[in-house]
């Protein structure tokens, strides 16, 4: 062990993110707690239980007398505590609502035209960052090691520094970062480009994501690259200096792995497979959200049957859209058009209440219900506009136990980085181009499927979210930045004839 690495493990670490890992509910007066589920929660609970910590965010709920001892009880003996950060309803409307989810969600991923620039927006962005410090430099001391997660947050660390905090500032960007054209209609995009400076390390999902950030540190404020030009490389710009890192977070494998071979989740795919005998189960599973590119998706199924009449009754589409964002226009819209898409295609195509080519299912499934769906397919379709890394697509790939089942994977998810060489890529766009990468994934042989999906797996194994949380922590005191790999960036081949 180096003693870079031992620095690293003694400073405590401090999780800072929008939500708490917890989720409130009250009833009666009495409040009531459940883990909050996601990879973040999984990858970093045991890392705060091994070194202690604390975990700052927002609990979902105004912060009403209780909160602060229910989210104590919450993780009472797990070795780390949660500070709750209040917010007003108003707060959260301009600042989540909008700020984030109507601004830099849309711009982020290429959809500027969706963007509501309202200037009151960022005001309250401003507000709640400070807020977050605030709370964040109560708690905190200069020995610490400060991980602020994702786009809520990318000013806190300069409203740290301005309250005299000098412990270590990591960010994690878990979305993509977008090229220099479109970052720049951000009316705002010189304070936050300044804001991001004043962190020690800046991670990003993919090669593609810290390019652009570089791009627009030297455009927009003269950066430059001092060192490195693997995995970690330093800039400085405005009289400031950042290591910006390439971190492709992962999930927890083997669990995973381990709860797909349970006897519930196998029971549950032999059932799933035996109402939809003798067919090829296609699955789709996106949260409902216009970045997952889920009507082209539909349209795409639709010419495979139009044009391949052959694989009618042969194969099932399983569409799983899980609810987010509820209430809002741009989403109810979104809702609609998928489900007329599912009807339109359903009414074209079925023949007898014998083969319904789509099942659809608007609806959060548990967790044992997801990996039986996992694992009862032969083809997962996953195809984003553009995604900042798409879990679905490495939680598949660790649940295909037999290696007998295809990828198909657009190349705008930052996953595509890593699987580029077992899955089979394609333009989200390209409607036709989708029907035919369907076509070429039905009619696989066994023995090319199993070449693919081993690879696919030996990567999503490797590069899980344990290494994700070590690579991360380590780049952030690593003095020899040649000790990280290159992360393979990913170009589009020539076409080649299907
Ligand atoms: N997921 C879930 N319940 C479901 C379907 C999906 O909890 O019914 C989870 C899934 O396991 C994955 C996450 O939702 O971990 C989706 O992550 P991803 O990176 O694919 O997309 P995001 O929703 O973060 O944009």
């Amino acid at each position: 062990m180096t003693m870079e690495m031992r620095e690293d493990m003694v400073r405590r670490l401090v999780v800072v993110s929008n939500r708490l890992p917890v989720v409130l509910s009250s009833s009666d007066g009495n409040w009531r707690s459940e883990p909050g589920s996601g990879g973040l929660v999984t990858a970093l609970a045991p890392v705060l239980r091994n070194r202690g910590g604390l975990w700052i965010g927002w609990p979902g709920t105004a912060v009403e007398d209780g909160v602060q001892e229910a989210l104590e009880r919450a993780v009472d003996g797990a070795g780390y505590s949660l500070v709750a950060v209040p917010l007003e309803t108003g707060e959260v409307d301009r600042y989540y609502r909008g700020f984030s989810n109507e601004i830099i969600w849309p711009l982020f991923h290429d959809l500027q035209t969706r963007c509501n620039f309202d200037p009151e927006y960022w005001d309250t962005y401003g507000n709640v960052n400070r807020k977050f410090a605030d709370v964040t430099a109560a708690h905190t001391g200069d020995g610490d090691f400060i991980w602020v997660h994702d786009y809520h947050l990318m000013l806190m660390a300069q409203n740290l520094r301005e309250l005299g905090s000098r412990a270590k500032l990591g960010f994690f960007l878990h979305i993509p970062f977008p090229s220099l054209d479109i970052f720049v209609k951000l009316p705002w995009r010189h304070q936050l480009l300044r804001a991001l400076l004043a962190y020690d390390l800046v991670g990003f999902q993919t090669m593609r994501d810290r390019r652009n950030f570089i791009q627009c540190l030297r455009t927009l404020l003269n950066g430059t690259e001092t060192r490195g030009r693997g995995q970690v490389c330093e800039i400085s710009a405005d009289d400031m200096s950042v290591r910006a890192g390439v971190f492709p977070i992962g999930i927890d494998y083997r669990q995973l792995e381990r709860d797909a071979g349970s006897h519930e989740v196998a029971e549950s795919a032999w059932h799933i497979h035996e109402n939809l005998p003798d067919r090829q189960i296609i699955l789709g599973v996106d949260r409902m959200d216009y970045t997952k590119g889920i009507p082209e998706r539909l349209k795409a199924f639709g010419r495979l049957l139009e044009r391949h009449p052959e694989h009618r009754r042969k194969i099932t589409l399983v569409q799983v859209v899980v609810p987010s964002r509820r209430g809002i226009p741009e989403y109810e819209v979104l809702k609609a058009e998928i489900e007329q898409l599912v009807g339109q295609i359903n009414g074209q195509f079925t023949e007898s209440s014998a083969w319904v080519p789509i099942h659809y299912i608007y609806g959060s499934l548990n967790h044992l219900d997801l990996l039986g769906y996992y694992r009862a397919s032969e083809i997962a379709l996953l195809t984003p506009y553009k995604d900042g890394m798409n879990l679905v697509a490495k939680e598949y790939c660790a649940c295909s136990l037999e290696e007998n089942c295809v990828l198909i994977l657009s190349e705008f998810a930052g996953a595509v980085a890593e699987m580029q060489r077992g899955a089979i890529l394609v333009n989200p766009h390209d409607v036709a181009g989708v029907a035919e990468a369907l076509h070429e994934a039905i009619v696989m042989p066994p023995a090319e499927r199993h070449r693919r999906m081993h690879l696919l797996r030996l990567v999503v194994k490797k590069h899980d979210v344990f290494w994700w949380v070590d690579s991360f922590l380590r780049a952030s005191i690593e003095k020899d930045l040649g000790n990280f790999p290159i992360i393979p960036d990913y170009v589009p081949p020539a076409p080649q004839p299907r």
